[in-house]
């Protein structure tokens, strides 16, 4: 008897050192515009760009409003750009119904060679302008079953699959649209493990939230504090933060300097560094005007910013930490739920 209880404990011994053991083998994924990669090969990474924007409107936009060729030519010179200062990895977050097009994303993956992210999901901000028909008639389960299905089937017939949700609520407390597309990213997170990026601003919808994902059992990890910049009370960060948020200053601007740069120091100081994310929110060709109108580059963070925080005593591993660890963990594929 002894000797079976022996043999047991082994045996037991032997499968969780195999399991422990395969579970650190099988690397965690992200999925670029020309498929998956490993998260470890994410790089350098903006984590919140945009490419082209049509500010139109749901009912008007589509993919006869720019020409592919226009807008490689004039965005394809931003990209190679950032390329030369090491950046491996763009994340583009202009969701359907505003300017997503996997087609173009794809030209421009093969001419730049910088990897590229886009996403599923719907952007229920500024009145629900660039919200289709049927979100407004559909239940959020009916909205997740289609962002679900982007993730399993990609994207049309584009051959390009979603790495992130994208949503967008409005910035003081939700509407039932806004609550909506936040109840299907839960859903579609709990599915696919696709990480939730929100356009959302002050705390207050922040918080809120944050509550419906929680109704839904996903964990504040799964969620991206979008432009969290905006919110003025730093203890708000900090709380989400501490929660697992990731917390986005995602708006970068020469005149936001000190600003971000304090926001950095006190993560650090605070242990969170781990949970902040910066990037631009820049580029933005914009169907309908001439020329795509205004570009604003991406290089501002590697000119600017990343210096002032080296001269502010963040070392290599912290700047590490921002740009290649802290994407890498957001973006990959992971079911994250309150209850393991
Ligand atoms: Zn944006």
């Amino acid at each position: 008897m002894k000797t079976f209880g022996n043999f047991l404990k082994t045996l037991f011994l032997c499968l969780s050192l195999g399991l422990i053991i395969s579970c650190n083998t099988k690397e965690s994924k992200i999925i670029t515009v020309s498929g998956e990669i490993p998260a470890s090969e994410i790089g350098k990474t903006l984590h919140h760009e945009h490419l082209l924007v049509d500010f139109i409107g749901a009912d008007s936009t589509g993919y006869h409003r720019w020409d592919k060729n226009e807008v490689v030519e004039k965005v394809l010179p931003y990209l190679l750009e950032i390329k030369k200062l090491g950046y491996k990895t763009l994340v583009e977050c202009t969701p359907a119904y505003l300017g997503r097009d996997p087609e173009l994303l794809k030209i421009l993956v093969e001419k730049s060679g910088v990897q590229i992210i886009t996403n599923t999901g719907y952007y229920s901000a500024v009145g629900a302008k660039f919200i289709p028909k049927h979100g407004f008639t559909e239940t959020a389960e009916q909205l997740a079953e289609r962002w679900i299905a982007e993730a399993k089937n990609g994207i049309e017939d584009s051959g390009v699959y979603p790495g992130f949700i994208k949503i967008a609520v409005e910035r003081n407390p939700l509407e039932e649209i806004n609550r909506k597309v936040v109840k299907a990213a839960a859903i579609t997170h709990k599915e696919t493990g696709l990480i939730i990026m929100s356009h959302t601003g002050l705390a207050i919808p922040a918080f809120q939230q944050l509550d419906i994902l929680k109704e839904h059992g996903v964990h504040p990890s799964a969620f991206i504090w979008t432009h969290a910049h905006n919110e003025q009370d730093f203890n708000k960060h900090i709380e989400a933060a501490k929660m697992g948020t990731w917390i986005a200053f995602d708006n970068f601007k020469p005149d936001r300097l000190e600003r971000y740069v304090e926001f950095a120091l006190l993560m650090k100081k605070e242990g969170m560094l781990n949970k902040v994310l910066f990037s631009h929110d820049a580029g933005w060709y914009k169907p309908g005007e001439i020329d795509g109108g205004n570009f604003r580059g991406f290089t501002e963070i590697e000119e600017l910013l990343i210096p002032a925080l080296e001269k502010n005593g963040l070392s290599q591993h912290d700047i590490y930490q921002l740009f290649v660890a802290n994407p890498a963990e957001a973006f990959k594929v992971k079911i994250r739920l309150t209850q393991i």
